[in-house]
């Protein structure tokens, strides 16, 4: 029996349990936050119950637990993207926030007039207006790099915008809306020849497939906890150190000094430099259970459950008559943009959701890349190491009964 049929990890969701206006939830909507397994729910309840300390100053047992625990996260995570160092590791409130600190810090520095910034067409806002508010204050060109009909990059496009104007090209291992997977290894090769940085959102990579950001050569690394069965308000900024320690700071206050006075203030080294400020200590600490819990599963079998899920869905959705699958790369995450004619996205995810099939309707934030596609929103259904055959059994039953009744 395959893992799709009789899914053993089900039961490590507990929001799964419960049942709304009757029903047994289907959750069809891990692209824009992912369910919490039991031991990421329980860390944040015990350090709230048994834990509560701050980091870096305690003077007592708590302070250090808190500290250590803390730090065994960034190590964690430095091993689990693989960076140099563990100092190249900063923990931020999440994906945008790691963007908009590397556009705002890099970018002050970095970019000037004239100076050109590469984005692609699939790019999720918060991946696009840091970096237009940065071209727009600084006098520099944004470029796009088109994307093909089945949503993958336009290479070719993206090898003739590159040129010695090229100062940073931000671009999104795998797309939220379409799922495309980018060959970020080869973009990143690329810009660095014209002597590009580059800086990658992971926030829809880094559940679906291993990352090594020594492997990519990528120059920053975003992504929030959230996406990956880990808890709110914390995310990741990894940035090579040669860059972090050039950077000025983002924000000012505790924790990222070395010394202050009247007349000035001295900065602390990285990565404490980036975290000003009482951080989400109980969040960053809960990241790590997350990332075992994965670890424990093994990308492996990740990917041979997702992979088969979306599969399954693929060919079932398809034969749906008149609805349209938005983004057919062949390396994709298991998500589905669904468009189905004659009838408004938001119509159809309200049925769904009467069935209590929880999907996303809408521009998933990234509205120039629908108005591409010619759509105002799509029906996207994203699936997860806990889905099943039968939640997407249920997903084609519901979609045949909303098209019936919308067209
Ligand atoms: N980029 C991508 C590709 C995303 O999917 C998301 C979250 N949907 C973000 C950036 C922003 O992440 P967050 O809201 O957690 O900061």
């Amino acid at each position: 029996m395959s893992l799709i049929e009789k899914n053993p990890y089900r039961a490590d969701f507990p929001e799964l349990t419960q049942k709304i206006r009757g029903k047994n939830l289907v959750y069809l909507d891990s692209a824009a936050t992912a369910l919490k397994p039991w031991p990421v729910i329980e860390k944040i309840g015990h350090f709230y119950t048994y834990g509560a300390a701050n980091i870096h100053r305690g003077a007592h047992y708590l302070g250090d637990k808190a500290t250590t625990d803390f730090e065994n996260t960034r190590e964690l995570v430095h091993k689990f993207i693989n960076s140099e160092v563990m100092e190249e590791i900063i923990f931020t409130s999440g994906t945008t926030a790691s963007i908009n600190l590397i556009a705002s810090t890099w970018g002050e520095v970095n970019v000037s007039a004239g100076d050109e910034i590469i984005i692609t067409e699939m790019e999720h806002h918060a991946n696009l207006i840091p970096w237009q508010i940065l071209a727009q204050r600084k006098n520099a060109q944004l470029k796009v790099v088109p994307i093909t009909e089945s949503g993958d990059l336009n290479l070719e496009e993206y090898k003739k915008l590159l040129s010695s104007k090229t100062k940073i090209v931000a671009v999104t291992h795998c797309s939220n809306t379409l799922g495309t997977f980018n060959d970020v290894k080869l973009i990143t090769n690329l810009a660095h020849a014209v002597g590009a940085v580059v800086a990658i959102d992971g926030a829809q990579a880094v559940s679906n497939a291993p990352v090594d950001v020594r492997d990519i050569n990528c120059d920053f690394y975003s992504f929030s906890a959230h996406k990956l069965f880990g808890p709110y308000g914390v995310g990741v900024l990894y940035g090579k150190r040669n860059w972090l320690n050039k950077m000025p700071p983002y924000q000012y206050g505790g924790s990222m000094i070395s010394k202050v006075s009247f007349s000035g203030t001295t900065f602390n080294d990285i990565p404490y430099k980036f975290e000003a400020g009482t951080p989400n200590i109980s969040g960053v600490i809960a990241l790590a259970s997350a990332i075992e819990y994965l670890q424990k599963i093994g990308f492996a079998k990740v990917h041979e459950i997702e992979k088969d899920l979306l599969k399954y869905a693929t060919d079932e959705v398809s034969k749906i008559e008149g609805l349209k699958i938005i983004g057919t790369a062949t390396n994709k995450a298991p998500i589905l943009s669904m468009s189905l004619v004659g009838a408004h996205h938001s119509d159809i995810a309200q049925i769904l959701d009467q069935e209590s099939i929880a999907v996303r309707a809408g521009h998933h934030c990234t509205m120039p890349l629908l108005e591409r596609f010619q759509v105002k929103g799509t029906v996207r259904a994203s699936f997860s190491i806990f889905n099943n055959k039968s939640d997407i059994d249920s997903l084609v039953s519901c979609l045949k009964k909303a098209k019936e009744m919308l067209t």
